[in-house]
């Protein structure tokens, strides 16, 4: 008979773990403290415009795939490749929609800002060789156990270090490569899809335009949600219970090893947990006791957000689904988001509209707008009087921007702020991917998936190794069931 398993989180790291540990003939329970299930992917319906809660970029869907093809039901994930990546809005009054395809954004990027098109095309080679070569080595395993450091793949991986860009910046990599101040800005913002600063982390990290910009960018059928139900239905097929509305109180640790956890003040027995929670919450407020690496948890956070939810009367025909208008001097933004802990007054506005892909997510004629302005971590600053000031700044240029007072066509309104999205979802300060990877050794400074000092605890989500985004979240849980079969087995199957 197999141990029991518990999850704590209901995110897509959870979802995952839960599946994964199932199937390897665990019983398996989620306790998720929220009333919904899928964490930060949820869908939340104001006045007839649905809107998903979290998450709108979707890339590498085949991963979600796989973890469904794991459960009962095989009823095919549905998505369909987007026909454009992003439409971007400069400053100056220009703009320039980025196509999806290596070829066809080579073209678009020769025509439009004059690049060499060698250059532009090693570029995209080299972050597709990167991501190749690192993704066996150290996204789908991990460094931080010896067993999983024999990997035929990883001499190639060593082999490989001069060519990552660990010396210098996601900045100074892209400039290698592309010579307009626009391109690189381009380049740059994919530092924001971990909560990082294009000017401190890593060129290595370039790798996340690779998913976006070679693999392609996708819509999920029914919204990003359906992402997190699918899961959820295959992990039910594999008999894991779901509670919600159960937050866990403490794990609970006898010398050295996990024996359960404490939910509405009664021990429920496990010899396995997972936590999804955030690392620095789950040390801080679920284990107290346990020794906390200090040097992992004592990292720079990553980036929180404010999210502006905007239900509006009227189309906008020159907006797509993924936009967004840029800060004239980006560099200030990350200075404010990192440094000062502020809000610009001209940020960068990313506006998701997902009723341009699925018309029924708004009413007939109307649009359902997620804007979203990268925001420092909770340390107690005024949000109410902070979200009131940005909304006049976002609404100043996108006004200006698109030539119509977008104030009057906003008929519904909801706001997320890093208190907010602390609250909801325990993450430390709001922040939403755990660490930053604001320097060149701080993937070696997120946390592993497990716990060194305590048998069978383990760490699934974007706060913990491989890192940022829905497609690293889902990979951490490969890397723990591996763990899991190395420390239990007796229990394999
Ligand atoms: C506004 C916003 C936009 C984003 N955009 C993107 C994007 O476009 N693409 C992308 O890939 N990623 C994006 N992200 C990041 C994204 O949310 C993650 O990639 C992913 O959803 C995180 O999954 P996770 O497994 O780490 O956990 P989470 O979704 O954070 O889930 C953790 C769960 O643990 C639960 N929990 C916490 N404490 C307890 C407790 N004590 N007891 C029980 N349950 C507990 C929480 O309630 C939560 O449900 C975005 C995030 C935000 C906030």
């Amino acid at each position: 008979m197999k141990e029991e398993v518990i999850v704590i989180g209901s995110g897509v790291g959870g979802l995952a773990s839960a599946i994964r540990l199932a199937k390897l003939g665990y019983k398996v329970t989620v306790y998720e403290k929220n009333e919904f299930i899928g964490g930060k992917v949820h869908t939340r319906d104001f006045n007839g415009y649905r809107y998903d809660m979290g998450p709108s970029i979707f890339t590498e869907p085949y991963l979600i795939e796989e973890l469904i093809a794991l459960g009962a039901d095989q009823k095919p994930f549905e998505y369909h490749a987007l026909p454009e990546s992003f439409r971007y809005f400069f400053s100056d009054g220009t703009s320039f929609t980025l196509p999806t395809g290596t070829e066809e954004t080579v073209k678009a990027m020769v025509e439009e800002f004059e690049e060499n098109p060698e250059r532009v095309r090693a570029f995209f080679k080299r972050i597709k060789k990167n991501y190749e070569v690192l993704k066996p080595v150290f996204i789908e395993t991990t460094l931080h156990r010896f067993s999983h450091l024999f990997n035929k793949k990883l001499i190639p991986a060593i082999l490989h270090i001069p060519r990552y860009g660990l010396l210098t910046t996601m900045n100074g990599f892209s400039k290698r490569f592309f010579k307009h101040p626009k391109s690189v800005q381009l380049m740059n913002r994919y530092a924001t899809y971990n909560g990082s600063d294009p000017y401190k982390t890593p060129g290595l990290l370039s790798i996340i335009a690779h998913l976006e910009l070679n693999e392609g960018i996708y819509f999920p059928k029914g919204g990003m949600v359906s992402i997190t139900q699918r899961l959820a239905d295959a992990a039910r097929s594999l008999g894991v219970v779901f509670h919600a509305n159960s937050p866990v109180e403490s794990i609970e640790v006898t010398q050295g090893r996990v024996v359960g956890v404490r939910v509405q003040n009664t021990v429920v027995p496990a010899s396995i947990v997972v936590s999804n929670a955030d690392v620095h919450y789950t040390y801080e407020r679920l284990m107290p006791l346990v020794k906390r690496p200090k040097k992992i948890l004592n990292q720079e956070l990553s980036s929180s957000a404010v999210v502006f939810y905007w239900g509006m009367k009227g189309h906008f025909g020159n907006l797509g689904v993924h936009n967004l208008f840029f800060a004239e001097d980006y560099q200030a933004e990350f200075k404010a988001v990192f440094e000062t802990k502020t809000l610009m007054e001209d940020p960068s506005i990313y506006v998701h509209i997902s009723s341009k892909a699925e018309p029924s997510d708004a009413p007939a004629g109307c649009e359902n707008w997620f804007v979203m302005v990268n925001a420092p971590i909770n340390i107690g600053q005024d949000w109410t009087a902070l979200v009131a000031q940005l909304r006049k700044h976002i609404l100043h240029k996108l006004s200006a921007s698109l030539g119509q007072d977008i104030e009057s066509f906003i008929e519904t309104e909801y706001v997320n702020d890093p208190l907010r999205l602390q609250h909801t979802y325990n993450g430390k300060g709001g922040s939403i991917y755990g660490n930053s990877s604001n320097s060149a050794l701080a993937a070696f400074y997120r946390h592993p998936n497990h716990a060194p000092g305590v048998k069978g605890l383990y760490f699934a989500g974007v706060t913990v190794h491989p890192g940022g985004g829905i497609p690293l979240a889902v990979s951490g849980a490969k890397i723990i069931e591996r763990m899991v079969k190395e420390d239990f087995p007796q229990e394999a199957l």
